[in-house]
């Protein structure tokens, strides 16, 4: 694990991630469904939900349940059969506004006190292990991404 200052728009930030981790998607979409021994919680901020609220032209029970304690999510994704209801054919029909917990996928996400911090999950993704390591420009852009749509949670 790498302890850095970040870089760009949260240089104030301290930026954790953990290092030697070799990672390519292969577009598997096995973190769009329950696994046998792992459910699958895809969780959203309130902006996301709203987002695909509108560009699905859904409802938000349509597509998701409320969800409480989890701060600052506050929606989770239903599925059906176990699969995220928008996966069709292997593809996502919401990619360009996905939800932060697909795009950081297969890291998680913890933001505190300064301190931004990414860990690997410990469920299966077939895309680990594959390619090289990845850098630390990879985990700022993602950071970027994280940092910019939980501004508008918080409001900074
Ligand atoms: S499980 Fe891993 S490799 Fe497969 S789509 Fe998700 S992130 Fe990509
Ligand atoms: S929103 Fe898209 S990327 Fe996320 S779980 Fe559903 S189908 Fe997969």
């Amino acid at each position: 694990m790498v302890k850095q200052k970040g870089q760009s728009a949260h240089q104030k930030m301290d930026l954790q991630y953990p290092t030697s981790v070799c990672w390519i998607c292969n577009r598997c979409a096995s973190c769009c469904k329950d696994q046998p021994d792992h459910e699958r919680r895809i969780m959203m901020l309130k902006t996301e939900a709203d987002k695909v609220s509108r560009f699905a032209n859904l409802r938000l029970n349509q597509f998701s349940t409320k969800l409480k304690n989890a701060e600052p999510y506050v929606r989770v994704m239903k599925k059906k059969n176990g699969t995220c209801l928008f996966l069709k054919n292997s593809q996502c029909l919401i990619y360009p506004i996905r939800p932060l917990t697909c795009q950081c996928y297969p890291f998680s996400f913890v933001y505190k006190n300064n301190l931004a911090v990414f860990k690997l999950t410990d469920e299966p993704c077939p895309g680990l292990g594959q390619g090289k390591p990845l850098r630390k420009i990879f985990f700022t852009k993602l950071f970027d991404t994280v940092y910019t749509k939980l501004e508008l949670v918080h409001g900074h």
